[in-house]
């Protein structure tokens, strides 16, 4: 598997380390060809070169456009060596074979960058280099492909090693690379053209998306916005069949996608469960023995806020649910199936839209997050941490009830779904207060309080409904205030991945507050 290297073609528009490299390979007894700027910069060193003119007898014409394009070369670069049908060709057409190809390509990505005019972008498009590199990797068997002046030492040290030959393992492993610098450079000019035609969506399908569908708008009206679906198979908006009703917009594709992910953090098996959400945050979440249970008791949560919602379920929507939640205005209705009868009751409101998903998503499926940020992009793995797979640890001298354990679990469950600063009240297996999206752990949890008596009022009932709730906090309470709030409000039992610089502070208040805390040690950030 070593292959002797008797000719190198040099052809670089980044001549960093030319002159060295091409002496090395002088020394070893290697023969060079070499493109225009290329070999006159190497014949200037005072080595022997070949033109590559001479080569082919044609001269290098139409500014470049034409230089290595030519059977004597990539019939050179592409003959298997061993072949005997190859053999003949080359000698028929008097092709010597090329053996070690060393190339750079034209500065595209920086004649962009430097913000030059459109025909200098469109003359630093290389052709005949990429085409050799591509050939040289592809008979990488034979051939070693160098395409960045960083690898000059690592072959130059294995043809020193190996009496001037190369080892098929590194001839891989720079075919690998060449592979990895042609698709690079066409993306950079794919890129370069839909941003001249302002188009972005390349860019988004380089993330790995098929465009599913153009929407209407983004967030906004004046937001251009599309949908574009990723290989991973995983019951949700993405997969859905939608049943009827309008198109989705941006925003309903959102917060269906956070209702969903949600409400499949309850097994089916165990229990019904309702998510509502509004602008990607639940607003009542709840188990019941029935749909309609776990929707009227997610709705009682906060009535105002889930007029317009996103309603999902983790069980098959039966008729009686259908009933319910068509009551009010609702946006979609999301569920993994649903009863011919239920069906038929939602098809009545036509402009709701119905998605089934065909079932729930694993949620301790590994997998991928993404989101922009200017000029790049963060990728991070999914959220997949959940509360039943957590070592819970009480803190406080007091133990929490069997009931209250249960609730510190789904208010934990539903915390992850929240957006940060996350505080979540909990009675009964109910969401009764949600606190989201604020700046200050304490303002989240005075919001959270304040709408377990809004919740009240609505129900009519005589007090908060956080007294004797639960809360979860989706991390630490960095000072006892928040906590204190909550004990303020009612709360009886405090769940929280604790780790903050004064967890002694906030048990030693927890305490006193007659409270039973319990740490999960993992966080749920959500930003
Ligand atoms: P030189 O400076 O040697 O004149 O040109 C080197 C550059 O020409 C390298 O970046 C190489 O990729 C490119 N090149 C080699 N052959 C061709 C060809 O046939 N067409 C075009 N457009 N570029 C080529």
């Amino acid at each position: 598997e070593l292959r002797r290297v008797e000719r190198a073609l040099l052809s670089v528009s980044d001549k960093t380390g030319l002159i060295d490299f091409a002496r090395a390979l002088s020394r070893l007894g290697i023969a060079l060809v070499s493109t225009g700027g290329t070999a006159k910069a190497i014949a200037e060193a005072g080595l022997a070169v070949t033109d590559v003119s001479d080569l082919t007898g044609f001269p290098e014409m139409m500014d470049g456009r034409v230089k290595t394009l030519h059977p004597k070369v990539h019939g050179g670069l592409l003959a298997i060596r061993s072949h005997p049908e190859h053999q003949a060709s080359m000698i028929g057409h008097g092709i010597a074979p090329i053996d070690l190809l060393v190339v750079n390509l034209y500065p595209f990505e920086a004649t962009v960058a430097a913000g030059k005019p459109y025909d200098d972008c469109i003359e630093n498009i290389d052709i005949g280099g990429p085409a050799m590199i591509r050939a040289a990797a592809k008979n990488h068997n034979d051939v070693a492909v160098v395409v960045e002046a960083s690898d000059y030492a690592a072959v130059l040290a294995d043809l020193e090693t190996h009496k001037g030959a190369t080892t098929l393992t590194l001839r891989r492993k720079l075919a690998q690379k060449a592979y990895s610098r042609t698709a690079a450079y066409d993306a950079a000019i794919s890129n370069w053209f839909a941003n001249e035609l302002g188009d972005t969506s390349p860019a988004f399908r380089a993330l790995g998306g098929s465009l599913a569908e153009t929407m209407r708008y983004g967030e906004n009206p004046h937001q251009w916005a599309a949908f574009y679906r990723t290989p991973e198979q995983r019951p949700g908006v993405a997969t859905a069949r939608q049943v009827q009703g309008k198109q989705l917009s941006y925003n309903n594709i959102n917060d269906t996608d956070a209702a969903f992910e949600c409400v499949a953090e309850f097994d089916p098996d165990r229990t019904a469960a309702c998510v509502i959400v509004k602008h990607a945050n639940p607003c009542g979440v709840a188990e019941g023995g029935s749909l309609l249970e776990a929707y009227e008791r997610a709705l009682a949560c906060d009535p105002v806020s889930a007029f317009g919602g996103i309603v999902a379920l983790n069980r098959k929507l039966d008729v009686e649910a259908a009933k319910k939640i068509v009551e009010i205005f609702t946006e979609v209705i999301i569920a993994p199936d649903a009863d011919e009868e239920a069906i038929a009751l939602v098809a009545a409101k036509k402009n709701l839209r119905l998605l089934l998903t065909g079932g729930l998503p694993d949620v301790r499926k590994a997998g991928l997050s993404l989101r922009t940020v200017a000029g790049g992009f963060l990728a991070q793995a999914r959220d997949n941490a959940v509360v039943d797979d957590m070592e819970l640890k009480v803190m406080t001298k007091r133990q929490p009830s069997e009931a209250e354990l249960a609730d510190l679990r789904f208010a934990f469950r539903v915390a992850k779904h929240v957006k940060s600063n996350a505080i979540v009240y909990a009675k009964g297996l109910a969401t009764v207060g949600v606190g989201a999206g604020q700046m200050s752990r304490v303002d989240s949890s005075r919001i959270a309080a304040w709408k377990a008596g809004e919740a009240a009022k609505a129900a009519g009932a005589p007090e908060s409904l956080a007294k004797g709730a639960v809360v979860a906090s989706d991390a630490f309470f960095p000072f006892a205030d928040g906590l204190l709030a909550a004990a303020e409000a009612g709360a009886t039992a405090v769940i929280q991945p604790g780790g903050s610089m004064r967890d002694d502070e906030v048990i030693k208040a927890a305490d006193e507050a007659g409270l039973a805390m319990v740490f999960t040690g993992h966080r749920h950030f959500r930003h």
